[in-house]
């Protein structure tokens, strides 16, 4: 066992401070990674405060992350994959039964028994796990996913969170050239979603509350904004779009977006407001339309979006930021004041 450092939160009203935890000497299949970057998703916002008290109540202390990029430390005997020096990365998931349907399907992300970076129990120790808010991370190989060497690190952390979850939906519903692709809410996730998007070749239609972000939104690949207060801009589009992913993090009317579907039109939601949403029949009775969720993405996923933006040259817009600055960066990702995520340098932690 290692001690090893950390950043915690002791319970849903403090704030984050140094703290140690303890981490696995590595097994045979094992990966020990230091960590380099680690992004700050709104869904670390969400567990840090308990907001998902009645689905997944948070255990303290806990130590967020998920957007994971490090450097292979040490690879146990039995490791294919990885060799110390190499680069890695880890998102969402350390651990699942692999045997289940989904598992055997590539889907482990729904697995019943799968184990989530931060906040599952350890399979291990027997403890909470604890996510990238710290110095490393052991994790068997089959979680830990291959960064193609072109890709900078800081931008490249958030795709292990922001990027799947906004890709795996547009391949799931075939997102693709020509289609006209609507995307609700310009923060982590929204600007990964409407980078895909675009280098997808669909028309790509943004939907922000923050007027200051319309340039962003054109240059990060949109065709099109629309200040979504402004019903006389939404009413434009109504009855056009063949996807619409809403990424939004709180409370707000998802049925405005439903209307502004095509006959079998999908809308799905990644955000994961505290509160549910209400939804109105008609707008998904008339048209046939649809509206889905979904879940980050696979591990075989994960790695093709990687190699994806390898080939393509895409990683997040990010802030990077010490892990000293991490309250404050909660409170401006709360204000919608972000470019479009923060990455924490992961050295401010050991310095
Ligand atoms: P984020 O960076 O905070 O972005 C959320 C965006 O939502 C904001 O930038 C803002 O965009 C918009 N927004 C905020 N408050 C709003 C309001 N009251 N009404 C309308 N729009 C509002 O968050 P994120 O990290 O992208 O995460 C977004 C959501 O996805 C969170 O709920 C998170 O937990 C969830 N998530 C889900 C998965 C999954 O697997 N399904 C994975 C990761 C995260 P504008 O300024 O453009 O309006
Ligand atoms: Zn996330």
């Amino acid at each position: 066992m290692n001690k090893i450092k950390a950043y915690a939160a002791a319970s849903a009203t403090s704030p984050f401070g140094p703290a140690m935890i303890e981490r696995r000497e590595p097994g045979p299949h094992d990966v020990q990674i230091e960590i380099l970057f680690c992004g700050i998703c709104h869904s670390d916002l969400h567990y840090a405060r308990d907001e998902w008290h009645d689905l997944m109540p948070t255990v303290y202390p806990c130590v967020p992350g998920h957007e994971i990029v490090g450097r292979v430390a040490k690879a146990g005997s039995g490791v294919a994959k990885f060799k110390a020096g190499d680069l890695a990365a880890v998102g969402c998931m350390v651990d699942s039964d692999r045997t289940c349907p989904e598992c055997r399907a590539g889907l482990e992300q729904f697995c019943p028994n799968q184990t989530m970076t931060y906040g599952s129990k350890d399979n291990h120790l027997g403890l909470p796990t604890y996510g990238g808010y710290s110095d490393l991370i052991v994790v068997d190989e089959h979680f830990v996913l291959h960064v193609p060497s072109n890709l900078d690190l800081a931008g490249a952390a958030p795709l292990l969170c922001a990027g799947i979850t906004t890709y795996s939906p547009m391949r799931h519903w075939g997102v693709t050239k020509g289609q006209k692709v609507g995307v609700v809410g310009l923060g982590g996730l929204g600007h990964m979603a409407v980078k895909f998007a675009h280098a997808l070749g669909a028309h790509v239609v943004v939907f922000t509350t923050s007027p200051s972000k319309k340039e962003d939104a054109l240059r990060l690949g949109a065709d099109e904004v629309v200040i979504s207060r402004n019903a006389d801009e939404m009413r434009k589009h109504a009855g056009s779009f063949h996807f619409i992913l809403d990424a939004v993090a709180a409370e707000h009317d998802i049925n405005t977006y439903i209307w502004l579907l095509r006959r079998d039109g999908n809308i799905t939601l990644v955000g994961a407001p505290q509160k549910p949403l209400a939804v109105g029949a008609f707008g998904l009775l008339l048209g046939r339309r649809s509206l889905s969720g979904s879940l980050i993405g696979g591990i075989a996923e994960t790695q093709e979006m990687l190699d994806f933006c390898g080939t393509q040259g895409i990683t997040a817009d990010v802030e990077v930021i010490p892990i000293q600055k991490v309250n404050e960066a909660y409170e401006r990702m709360l204000r919608s004041d972000v470019k479009y995520r923060f990455s924490i340098d992961m050295a401010s932690l050991r310095s």
